[in-house]
């Protein structure tokens, strides 16, 4: 999180300025927003920490055809996601941010780290096997041609598909 940070992460040069800002984001609600800003590197990022809290809720969402796939997925810190069938769960940690990005490509994002990862599991066969067919799976569910079931657990309800 840059508010905890007094340097910064590319060059850690403690030459750095971070601003808050209030703002009512129409999404979100009220939310402070912090930009980062290094003079040394000119390395710049930002990130919001909401205030509101309107309380835990749960979506489950069925990607079954291209159209509901392109829909897009605000993600806020707090949401936890699990693809059902393919039993993969993502928890909210220190590093989450607000993200929003359509479904589809955050289902080819989680491909990617999938593709990435499977080579830790090179010397156990089975695990390197069952992650070579969630990648598959995920492949299928891009080309219309499986469906899945997006669960995503808010406990702030911040999170949101539209
Ligand atoms: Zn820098």
């Amino acid at each position: 999180m840059i508010i905890l940070t007094d340097s910064c992460p590319v060059c850690n040069s403690k030459n750095i300025e971070i601003k808050t800002i209030e703002y009512d984001f129409p999404e979100i609600g009220k939310s402070l927003l912090y930009t980062f800003k290094c003079n040394s590197c000119n390395y710049r990022t930002f990130e919001i920490i909401p205030l509101e809290d309107r309380g835990y809720i749960k979506i489950e969402y069925k990607i079954d055809n291209k159209e509901k796939a392109r829909k897009l997925f605000l993600k806020s810190p707090y949401a936890k996601i699990i693809l059902k069938e393919i039993e993969i769960e993502i928890t909210p940690g220190i590093e989450s941010k607000f993200e929003i990005r359509a479904i589809d490509d955050f289902l080819m994002n989680i491909k990617n780290n999938l593709e990435r990862f499977k080579i830790l599991y090179s010397d156990d066969k089975e695990k390197y096997n069952k992650i070579i067919e969630k990648i598959n799976y995920i492949e299928d569910v891009l080309n219309n041609k499986k469906e899945l079931t997006i669960i995503i657990e808010d406990e702030k309800g911040l999170s949101k598909i539209y």
